[in-house]
């Protein structure tokens, strides 16, 4: 029997396990895969992230970083071909191991962490709420669910169907005339159904494409690329890895999963995540405010509340942004 379950070990399982168990309380933090594990990423931590990350966790090892260690920003080219430049000092790290960090610190800090422990479904019962999991069966008086954008408990419990976003990149070797120490975002529709970006991690040419049609991703990403070759001189000398992921798709109809009852969410469960793919700083922000909100876990109700209202700066600055991405580019009108 735990106090609380925190199921998912990204940044927002971490972050919230981490500070649940620091004020003493029995946390499980239950994650599917086996650490370290891939997380398809562009890894690159914005100055917010860092604040919260090095708040919490301490300073960041040197082991997660990739090369370059700083991103100096984003450069947005749009459909009308004009480009924007926003700089702002960020970070840029391996997911495998800079979660895997987060987990073992979480871990330091008393929380049960179980790896390969897969998460099925969840059921309210008599004040508790009982965790079927591959193997066995949990308690707690809270669960936060924190299982990204997929989300089974969030699918299986609110009876949704979220709306995704699928990522196809390429880890290649190579040149290319763009500058390595920005993340390049393409926003021409003929060139993905979302956005298309490219960024370099450690000698790795990273060139990937958003789409809704799964089906379509290599012939979009295929046109990214030849257009890379005709615009910025690209030369791929060989490709090493190709990742799919996913993120949830925010249009301007879309809805935050904040919780029911005794299960609250947080991160990309919740449907959290800012434009361009940008999730490592909600999903932080979320597991943080979930931590302070389980203080009131005898009434589920104040629970829920406090969640919400916590977490109300975090959903106008993500509002905010995605409007500002709007006016940049009318795909992405809030
Ligand atoms: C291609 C791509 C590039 C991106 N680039 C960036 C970027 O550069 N910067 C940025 O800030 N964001 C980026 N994002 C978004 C970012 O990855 C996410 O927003 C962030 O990881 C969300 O964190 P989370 O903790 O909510 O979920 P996740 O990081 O997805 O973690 C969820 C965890 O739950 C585990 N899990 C899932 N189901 C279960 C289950 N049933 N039982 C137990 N465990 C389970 C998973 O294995 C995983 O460890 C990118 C996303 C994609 C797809």
């Amino acid at each position: 029997m735990y106090d609380i379950i925190v199921i998912g070990a990204g940044p927002a399982g971490c972050m919230t396990a981490k500070r649940i168990a620091e004020t003493g309380h029995k946390v499980l933090l239950a994650e599917k895969m086996e650490f370290p594990r891939e997380k398809s990423c562009s890894g690159i931590l914005i100055k917010k992230s860092i604040q919260m990350v090095e708040a919490e966790f301490g300073k960041i090892p040197e082991s997660v970083f990739s090369n370059p260690q700083i991103n100096q920003g984003i450069i947005l080219t749009n459909e009308d071909d004009q480009v924007f430049k926003f700089e702002s000092e960020g970070y840029n790290i391996w997911r495998s191991s800079f979660d895997y960090w987060m987990a073992r610190e979480a871990e330091s800090s008393g929380a049960d962490l179980r790896t390969s422990t897969t998460a099925l479904s969840c059921k309210e019962e008599d004040d508790l709420v009982v965790v079927k999991f591959k193997n066995n069966i949990e308690t707690a008086q809270v669960v936060i669910a924190c299982d990204g954008a997929a989300s089974r408990i969030g699918r299986g419990l609110l009876n949704v169907s979220p709306d995704y976003i699928f990522t196809y990149q390429t880890f290649s070797r190579g040149t290319i005339d763009l500058d390595s120490q920005f993340f390049h975002a393409f926003l021409d529709p003929r060139l993905s159904q979302y956005d298309a970006w490219f960024n370099v991690k450690d000698d790795f040419l990273i060139m990937g494409v958003g789409v809704k049609n799964p089906s379509l991703m290599e012939k979009y990403h295929s046109r990214f690329v030849s257009f890379l070759k005709s615009h910025y001189n690209a030369h791929i000398e060989s490709i090493v890895k190709t990742e799919v992921g996913i993120m949830p798709y925010i249009t301007p109809e879309f809805s935050f999963y904040l919780g029911k009852g005794r299960v609250l969410f947080a991160g990309e469960a919740a449907n959290l995540l800012n434009p361009l793919g940008e999730g490592i700083s909600s999903a932080l922000a979320s597991g943080y405010v979930a931590a302070e909100a389980i203080k009131f876990y005898e009434n589920p109700d104040f629970m829920s509340d406090s969640y919400k209202n916590g977490l109300k700066s975090e959903i106008d600055y993500m509002i905010r942004q995605w409007k500002f991405l709007g006016e940049i580019s009318p795909k992405f009108k809030y």
